[in-house]
């Protein structure tokens, strides 16, 4: 049975760029409109990992049951989903379980080990002890090597004990580093290394919902650059976005945290940020550094310095949701579109009272 690949990560297994992933999206959609399936997260994975065709199996059992069914099953929906696409994330965390178990075992076994050899210990003392209180103590000299002999008992047993809790240690170390670049993998974009969209939600949903001294939404997105991917092709095209992601990481101070929203579109959350004037000189700042970008095409030797960004930036209000705060950042970069590109503009509702 051909299920995705062992070694293959979820983020692996679905390498596509936006205009592929767009490409077998638009493959995806009438297919499940065809069969009536309801479109929810589950269904689209499902039909989008259909489209892309790199799991016949699944493919053959979709076929199968969109002929055998007039309705797609929840239940069988699940399953499937369990089953190809996100099976060997279930597997790795199963496995995780396992190995801490076994670990805890190991731990709690030389526990016991140990506990079993100081009352054992303990009895030879106490026997030790009875004996030195008899008025002869002819035996003084066997039961002084007793002693020594449940004495070097128990610094063998604790010495096993010690090795083990040591390999334990080293076992959670190797543990704690899986989970760490797991984790990171998880939150980072991996053409630009600055944070993805689902980290961005998180953190900003973390920002405005906790105590703050003022929340900037910071948004940008490369001016023209269908046309710059149309001209100079799509890897240039990534090059520009890793000099971006690069810029955004070394340019930012800590109370900022940048994160690509989407295709050409990134996000900086800037903290400490309650006026116009810093947020808007802030991305002003970022504005003219993407335009000092040089970038030489490697095939040619010519240097590209015709890169910009137009920026529109709002600032938290009470009550603002993460909703509300994009949709205002949002008509403030459709306003710097508008209004020529390669520029800043604030939210609309600083624009209004500021005028
Ligand atoms: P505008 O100035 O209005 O923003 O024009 P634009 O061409 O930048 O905007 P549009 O939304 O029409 O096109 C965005 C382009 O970004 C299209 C798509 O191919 C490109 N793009 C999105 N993601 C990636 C990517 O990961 N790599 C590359 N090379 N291009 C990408
Ligand atoms: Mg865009
Ligand atoms: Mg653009």
């Amino acid at each position: 049975m051909s299920k995705p690949d062992k070694n293959l990560s979820i983020l692996e297994r679905y390498p596509e760029d936006t205009r592929e992933a767009a490409a077998l999206l638009k493959q995806a959609v009438p297919l499940m409109m065809r069969h009536g399936i309801p479109p929810n997260p589950l269904h689209y994975a499902l039909w989008y990992t259909y489209s892309q065709g790199q799991v016949p199996d699944l493919n053959r059992r979709l076929d199968k049951i969109v002929t055998d069914f007039d309705s797609f099953p929840a239940e069988v929906a699940v399953k499937l989903f369990r089953d190809y696409v996100i099976r060997n994330e279930l597997e790795e965390a199963r496995a995780g379980q396992q190995q801490v178990i076994e670990l805890a075992d190991t731990i709690e076994d030389g526990i016991a080990l140990s506990v079993t050899g100081s009352h054992n210990y303990q009895a030879s003392l106490q026997q030790g002890l009875s004996a030195l209180q008899e008025p002869i103590i002819d035996d003084l000299p066997n039961v002084l090597n007793d002693l020594q002999q449940s004495t070097q008992l128990m610094q063998e047993q604790q010495e096993k004990f010690l090795y083990r809790i040591r390999a334990a240690q080293n076992e959670i170390q190797h543990l704690r580093g899986q989970l760490e670049r797991a984790h990171v993998a998880a939150t980072l974009d991996s053409l630009t290394q600055v944070f993805n969209r689902h980290a961005f939600t998180r953190l900003m949903e973390q920002a405005l919902t906790g105590e703050h001294q003022g929340i900037a939404l910071v948004m940008l997105d490369i001016d023209h650059f269908k046309q710059f991917n149309d001209q100079y092709g799509h890897p240039l095209g990534d090059r520009v976005l890793q000099h971006v992601g690069q810029l955004l990481r070394d340019a930012l101070p800590p109370r900022a945290t940048a994160a690509r929203y989407g295709g050409e579109e990134f996000c900086i959350i800037l903290r400490e940020c309650s006026d116009t004037q810093s947020a808007h000189a802030f991305a002003e700042g970022l504005r003219e550094k993407i335009q000092s970008l040089r970038i030489k095409v490697r095939r040619t030797d010519q240097v590209l310095d015709s890169i910009s960004a137009s920026f529109g930036y709002a600032l938290a209000i009470p009550g603002d949701t993460l909703e509300s705060l994009l949709t205002r950042a949002d008509d403030a970069l459709y306003q710097a579109k508008h209004s020529g590109r390669n520029q800043v503009q604030p939210e609309p509702r600083a624009t209004a009272t500021s005028a």
